[in-house]
């Protein structure tokens, strides 16, 4: 289901309309949704936020996205931007927080008890975005740009929220670029029109595409020249999509996993590559990260598509199991793939198997992104499925990439992007040995049919991944056999 929610573009009072600085917040690493981003204070709707009146909102929809977007700004920021509240104090204002975050008053409640409202007039309509498919959260989301009313300066009240300050439009551009932040296409596009300057068409520009229009976005750049197109595939729940990257220079295109079977998700993927290679660029390699179908399903047909022979790699192992799909190149661990053209790109290859044998990693160490194919994800879990799937050789795997330094993203098969890579894999692997423990303890004390210790174990999941998780237990059981802890 899809949320809504708004969100605030905040711009600083007086600033160079040349060059405007703007309000701008990295979220919590903790926070399953986009942990780690650099994004603007926002969030969901709340039921009371549409029993606020706001002069001047054109219909009753369009109040209750201002109501829930200033309602978000001061429960994030501490930034209060409705009339009346200039006659507060910092400290009234602090108390009205408390009053909100506390519980003791509504949104409605307070702004009507202070002699408070708001006006639509102070909010300007910057576009409507939906969260890709591929998230475990959607949202579609109003943005508005607001500017900070005088004598109020944003303070980040600690909880989702890690930090936040002013930054000249250009400079977070610029920090993007470097490779220093994680963001979504929003927040990027919203830097870059600013960027060119606060003029008459300001407006016009927020909204000159389709997507900020509510159409989901196809390409993701979550990091500079490296472009996450998801496209449907029929993959494990929760997950519905599975991420081709395309990673591109001036000169060359690689595409990882092209896992589409469906016409119309191939179609759109061709349209995309068809932009880039129009642009000067030519596709130099499919790259495979595993075997699976969710993986491997447009490889043909994206082939058949790009009619030169683009050339096929994969892993030795996986090469072998694939039947209808010819692999032109081996990729052994370590290798280095380098790209012609700007900037300079270069990716190793790290052998990974565990959730598949022939699984393949790339790791990017200049920008510290690591692509992780099906061993870490963004969205759902990561099924270790004997015999493909080999629970000792997947513990290694993400030890393996837990000890690649300088890492700053992982590009993962599934879901977003994760911003805190370290923190994700260590989450994997206490999660692991937590699940480890707990089947070694239902083996001694007499449980011993798999289905068995899938019900002692898994308690906190549904019964429905009662299948899945028995295949872990199979994978756990076969390590501790052999480790000879069973
Ligand atoms: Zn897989």
């Amino acid at each position: 289901m899809i949320k809504d929610a708004a969100a605030v573009i905040l711009l600083r009072q007086n600033t160079n309309p040349k060059n405007p600085e703007v309000y701008w917040v990295k979220r919590s690493n903790k926070l399953a949704f986009l942990g780690g981003f650099h994004a603007f204070p926002g969030g969901q709707i709340d039921a009371a936020d549409s029993e606020v009146e706001v002069r001047n909102a054109p219909n009753p929809v369009t109040a209750t996205m201002i109501s829930g977007a200033a309602r978000e700004l001061f429960e994030e920021l501490g930034v209060l931007v409705a009339h009346g509240s200039e006659l507060l104090t910092r400290g009234q204002r602090a108390s009205l927080l408390d009053d909100l975050e506390s519980g003791r008053m509504s949104w409605p409640g307070l702004l009507q008890h202070y002699d408070l409202y708001l006006d639509a007039s102070d909010f300007t309509f910057a576009g409507r975005w939906v969260t890709p498919p591929f998230s475990p959260r959607r949202f579609d989301t109003w943005f508005f740009l607001v500017n900070c009313p005088n004598k109020q300066e944003p303070n980040v009240v600690p909880g989702e929220l890690l930090n936040g300050e002013w930054i000249l439009t250009t400079d977070a551009i610029a920090r993007w670029t470097r490779g220093d932040v994680t963001a979504v296409p929003p927040t990027l596009h919203a830097l870059k029109t600013l960027a060119s300057g606060i003029t008459a068409d300001l407006v016009h520009r927020f909204l000159s595409i389709p997507q900020a229009h509510g159409e989901p976005t196809r390409r993701i750049e979550f990091r500079p020249n490296y472009i996450c197109f998801p496209v449907r595939t029929p993959t494990r729940p929760p997950a519905t999509h599975t991420n081709c990257y395309l990673v591109y220079t001036s000169k060359e295109i690689l595409i990882f996993d092209p896992g589409s079977p469906y016409d119309d998700e191939q179609a759109a993927l061709a349209k995309m590559i068809d932009e880039l290679q129009a642009e000067g660029r030519k596709v130099r390699e499919i790259i495979l990260t595993h075997l699976h179908p969710d993986h491997v399903g447009g490889v043909n047909a994206l082939q058949k598509h790009l009619a030169a022979q683009t050339p096929v790699a994969a892993h030795t192992q996986t090469a072998e199991a694939l039947t209808d799909i010819r692999v032109d190149r081996l990729i052994e661990d370590r290798d280095l793939i380098r790209l012609r053209g700007e900037p300079a790109i270069e990716l190793r290859a790290v052998h990974t198997p565990g959730h598949a044998r022939g699984h393949l990693c790339f790791h990017d160490a200049q920008r510290g992104v690591l692509l992780t194919g099906d061993n870490v994800v963004g969205l759902g879990s990561v099924l270790i499925d004997p015999p493909q799937g080999n629970m000792i050789d997947y513990l290694k795997s993400l030890e393996r990439m837990r000890a690649l330094e300088g890492l700053r993203i992982l590009l993962g098969g599934h879901g977003p992007a994760m911003a805190s890579p370290y923190e994700k894999i260590d989450e994997y692997i206490n999660h692991r040995l937590e699940r480890e423990a707990k089947i070694l303890e239902a083996v001694r004390s007499g449980i011993t049919v798999p289905t068995d210790i899938v019900s002692a174990v898994y308690t906190d999941v549904s019964p429905k991944v009662y299948g899945m998780a028995e295949r872990s237990v199979i994978a756990h059981l076969e390590k501790l056999e052999t480790e000879g802890r069973l």
